[in-house]
């Protein structure tokens, strides 16, 4: 079989790297891919306009290619899953109607709303004085989001009402996240811990895949300003057997089942970011395809033929499929340049990637380029440095010594990932 992934980060890395493991692969085309996508066996980067619906299915067609995985979210609401349907092509990835529930925070929260399934509170608006009005509706603190994407800069999570009423006549102008933000969610703040879980799904049948937990702040014990993700580790004992079976029942099967009773089948990953509240699970927000970096902690841990499950999902077959998993725990740092999430320095030269590998670890790229045949840094998040171990302890220690290996002039990366994990004393 041959599979095209679109994308070029360290999600797309770690499908490709997953992908090329298949027997019954025998190429993966990544487009645009990146310098370390392109260095696993088997693949092959191709440059192309991934936005372009006419351009990858001309690629796809020319390279007989039989599976398409579409790693972010952008032509996934954009529709490139529907448009690449239509012209007879096998797409893992769901269809622009069901990619609202990422690509719109009022439409997934008026869905959840409509199908009972646990989120915060909230109210939408479209304009100041509505927005103004509400800002009171709850006794604590407020979270106000983007309606549109907004490449993980939408939400603020408001410390008190000045906070919030300073930040809403900007959004709501269109010049804190342009367009995205001229209609915004406000929202109850929700306590507890964050988790999130991702499923593969057909449309009738759900596999969760094992839960996962993100680092979405920049510094260490949660400071700083939000990013794409520094860092997630994979342990099955993150959440208990009681709340595994809550958040399948209450949220990702009522999530699929509300959405093909409205007609809309989703054919892909569902990922769910919830918080563990006292009251339970609620949903926090869904995204419509891998997360970044769970994808590389959560695919790390993976067993099963991933192009054999991904075909599955495409086909409508998921129900002849099992997941299996390698027992322990796996963990993934995100070393990024100094200076993101604002701006960053780009073109400095990484030593030591191949030794970063010695102990059986493995460097996810994500923001990097080729120039005079070395690699340099060319994005916020550089690389994603992933390791497994028999529990979460020992893939921690794996995944910091090898990223001690890695060094590149004004390397930043957390120093604390996984340690929820390693000091929480029962499930959540
Ligand atoms: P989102 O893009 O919706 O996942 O939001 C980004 C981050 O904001 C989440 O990962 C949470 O840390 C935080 N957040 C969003 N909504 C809430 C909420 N209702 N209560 C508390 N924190 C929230």
């Amino acid at each position: 079989m041959k599979v095209l992934v679109i994308g070029s980060g360290g999600r797309e890395h770690a499908l490709v790297w997953k992908l090329a493991q298949s027997a019954a692969v025998e190429q993966v085309l990544c487009a645009p891919g990146n310098p370390g996508i392109a260095q696993e066996p088997k693949a092959v980067c191709v440059p192309a306009n991934t936005t372009d619906a006419d351009e990858v299915a001309r690629l796809a067609t020319d390279h007989k290619i039989e599976l398409i995985v579409v790693g972010p979210e952008t032509p996934l609401v954009a529709g490139l899953a529907d448009e690449l349907t239509r012209r007879g092509l096998l797409v893992a990835g769901p269809s622009q109607k069901a990619a609202r529930l990422e690509g719109s925070k009022i439409f997934a929260k008026q869905f959840m709303r409509r199908h009972g399934i646990p989120t915060a509170d909230f109210v939408a608006c479209g304009d100041l004085p509505t927005a103004r009005q509400n800002l009171n509706r709850w006794s604590g603190p407020v979270v106000i989001k983007a309606d549109g994407l907004a490449a993980g800069k939408g939400v603020i999570v408001a410390a008190n009402r000045e906070e919030a009423e300073r930040v809403l006549e900007p959004i709501l102008a269109g010049r804190l996240v342009g367009e995205s933000g001229r209609r915004v969610v406000l929202e109850q703040r929700l306590e507890g811990e964050e988790v999130s879980l991702l499923a593969l799904t057909d449309s009738k049948t759900v596999l969760p895949l094992a839960p996962a937990q993100d680092h979405k702040r920049v510094w260490d014990d949660d400071r700083g300003p939000n990013t794409g993700g520094m860092g997630a580790y994979c342990d099955d004992s993150i959440l208990s057997g009681e709340t595994a079976r809550r958040i399948l029942d209450e949220i990702v099967r009522p999530t699929v089942d509300g959405l093909r009773a409205e007609g809309i089948l989703y054919c892909g990953v569902l990922y769910c970011g919830l918080m563990i509240t006292a009251n339970g699970p609620q949903v926090i927000e869904y995204n419509v395809r891998f997360g970044d970096p769970e994808a590389q902690a959560v695919l790390f841990r993976l067993e099963t033929d991933l192009a054999k499950l991904l075909a599955a999902v495409a086909r409508g077959e998921l129900h002849n499929e099992a997941l299996t998993w390698k027992p322990g725990a796996s963990v993934c740092i995100v070393a990024s340049s100094e200076g993101y999430p604002g701006t960053y320095p780009v073109g400095r030269p990484i030593e030591g990637l191949e030794r970063a590998e010695g102990g059986g670890a493995k460097v996810f790229h994500a923001g990097t380029a080729m120039k005079d045949g070395r690699v340099v840094t060319a994005g916020g998040r550089v690389l994603g440095i992933t390791a497994h171990g028999p529990d979460l302890a020992s893939a921690t220690r794996a995944a910091y010594e090898s990223a001690s290996q890695i060094h590149f002039e004004g390397m930043h990366y957390r120093r604390d990932i996984g340690r929820k994990g390693l000091t929480r004393s029962r499930p959540l």
